[in-house]
């Protein structure tokens, strides 16, 4: 039998999550706290510029102080440390976000590493890494304070849209430490049963076949197509791909009239990992765009009122 399926929609669950951390924020500044988020931007990589823009807009949005620090691309590894050191002793900030990715001169695994745990907004300091491991698994849907974002919106992605994943198969498809590595820890302490597929992986289908649950995110366009997929599962799509060859374009949209007019238009559209005709099979399904990449800034949001609570000494309500 053959059902519609669900779209998961980011952009109603990211309000939603903006709407609670914005109340967060007001009843921290009833008690005279205002978190403060810092984001270092450097040198100008467009895609960059834009992300840290809105990051700067939903921090004026939802009351959190922001501070863009902007130095040249020609900014060397020590400069960069003094920077973070400035911004790790400041108390009234709160977290500290790297842009990514830097120039290729710079050492970003250090200056990652410099950034105070407790200020660790993105998640990717090996002291947040270690507690998203040693989190107990048993009915923990939780997280642990600072996660890296764009895994924590794909849980709370499944949290608020009532999925199941104690018990399920779950599949993700690459391991970089930003997504893959992250989510199939989160995923493993809610109690998935979780593989991790990669490049080397042998027969990739047979995985994800056997998904209820399957993540993508390994930037390849429309990678996953319907044979690879359980009917019924659960497609959580990361990737975010930019096409620009018009019969792609006819290949994963056949008669969208809106995606062909936007193409028309600008020359280029975005997929994400996952064929859209797999999601014809899906039982719930996030879009690209308007799924998984929406919620990433508003998880970040909520990050800086956590590391902000923790650090000020507020008590963490449940989450
Ligand atoms: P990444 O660092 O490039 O990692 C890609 C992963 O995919 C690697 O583990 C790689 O395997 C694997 N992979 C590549 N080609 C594969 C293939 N043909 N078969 C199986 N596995 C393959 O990418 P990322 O930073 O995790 O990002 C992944 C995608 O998510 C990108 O499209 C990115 O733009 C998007 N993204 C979206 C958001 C959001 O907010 N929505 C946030 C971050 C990233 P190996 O390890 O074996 O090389």
């Amino acid at each position: 039998m053959s059902r519609t399926p669900r779209i998961l929609n980011g952009v109603e669950i990211a309000a939603e999550i903006k709407a609670e951390v914005g109340a967060e924020v007001r009843s921290l500044a009833a008690a005279g706290i205002v978190p403060g988020l810092a984001v270092i931007l450097v040198g100008h990589v467009a895609a960059s510029e834009i992300y840290v823009r809105s990051k700067v807009k939903t921090c004026a949005e939802l009351g959190i102080y922001s501070e863009m620090l902007t130095p040249p691309d020609s900014i060397s590894t020590e400069e960069m440390l003094a920077l973070i050191a400035d911004l790790n002793a400041r108390d009234e900030i709160d977290g500290i976000l790297i842009q990514l990715p830097l120039p290729a001169h710079v050492d970003t695994r250090r200056l990652l590493e410099a950034v105070a745990a407790e200020k660790d907004v993105d998640g990717f300091h090996p002291i947040n890494v270690g507690r998203l491991q040693s989190v107990a698994a048993k009915g923990a849907l939780a997280r642990p304070a600072l996660a890296p974002c764009t895994p924590a919106g794909i849980m709370e992605i499944l949290r608020r849209s009532n999925i199941s994943v104690a018990g399920q198969n779950a599949v993700v498809l690459g391991r970089s430490d930003i997504v893959g590595k992250p989510v199939a820890m989160m995923l493993l302490n809610a109690s998935a049963t979780v593989t991790i597929c990669h490049s080397r992986t042998v027969d990739l289908p047979s995985f994800t076949r056997r998904a209820d649950i399957l993540v993508a995110a390994i930037g390849r366009a429309g990678f996953v197509t319907a044979e690879m997929v359980k009917p019924g599962a659960t497609l959580i799509d990361v990737g975010i791909n930019r096409i620009t060859d018009a019969a792609e374009v006819d290949r994963f949209f056949p008669d969208d009239e809106d995606r062909a007019a936007q193409f028309a238009k600008r020359g280029s559209i975005v997929v994400g990992d996952i064929d859209p005709a797999a999601f014809k099979i899906a039982g719930a399904y996030t879009p690209v765009p308007g799924g998984v990449g929406a919620l990433t800034i508003a998880m970040l949001m909520q990050n800086a009122v956590t590391a902000a609570k923790a650090r000020r000494g507020v008590a963490e309500g449940r989450r």
